[in-house]
């Protein structure tokens, strides 16, 4: 009996880690992904109970008046605040876990991915049926993001990757390991893991 759903795969690793690359891999194998953080941006301008909610507990200058998210303002006064990051997420990351729960119904592959940089730091795992950890050293990582983001300093992406949880605690926690690191080739390691899910699935 074929299953009614796919399964769904979350895709997590660090800053830097590499997994919008990995993530672009397995679309080439037709596997369909969420993009959890850049939806999680779109979701915050565009869905009413969401913007209803923000309005409501950060102040109807979260929006500008043209109905667009005021940047400024929520980097100010919200992001600087670990109590208020607590709450937005409360926010956020149900609304997120909705959206990607109608958007995997809607797939016909065997398994999705749901790639976001935090997935056990929020729970969301507990909705997932497997996790995949991109994996690699703090030092690459940094390097990494570094020469793709000119915007970022060192100290920014350190303060990022202490907000995060270490990566040793989030491979034992995952189903499955990825490791991006010079020596060791991603793609035969992202068809071995397609291997097992398509395998899992059926
Ligand atoms: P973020 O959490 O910031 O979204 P990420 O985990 O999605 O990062 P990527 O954007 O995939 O990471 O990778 C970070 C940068 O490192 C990108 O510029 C990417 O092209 C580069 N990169 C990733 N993997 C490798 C690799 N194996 N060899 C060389 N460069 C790589």
């Amino acid at each position: 009996m074929s299953r009614r759903h796919p399964l769904l795969v979350g895709l997590t690793g660090g800053i830097g880690s590499g997994k919008s690359t990995v993530a672009k891999i397995f679309q080439i194998l037709g596997i369909p992904c969420y993009f959890a953080d850049d939806r999680a941006k779109w979701l915050m301008a565009n869905e009413p109970k969401l913007i209803e909610g923000i309005k409501a507990n950060f102040g109807p200058e979260s929006y500008l008046e043209d109905g667009t998210i005021n940047r400024s303002y929520l980097a100010e006064k919200v992001f600087s605040d670990p109590e208020k990051v607590k709450k937005i997420n409360a926010l956020v990351h149900p609304a997120v876990g909705k959206d990607f729960k109608t958007w995997a119904e809607n797939q016909t592959s065997p398994y999705v991915l749901k790639e976001a940089a935090l997935i056990f730091e929020t729970g969301s795992n507990k909705d997932l049926d497997y996790v995949i950890n991109v994996s690699s050293p703090i030092k690459v990582r940094i390097a990494r993001v570094l020469m793709r983001d000119n915007h970022r300093t060192v100290e920014q992406v350190n303060n990022i990757i202490d907000q995060q949880l270490p990566d040793e605690n989030k491979n034992e926690l995952a189903d499955f390991v990825i490791k991006n690191v010079d020596n060791k080739l991603l793609i035969p390691q992202v068809l071995k893991v397609h291997e097992v899910l398509i395998a899992k699935s059926n």
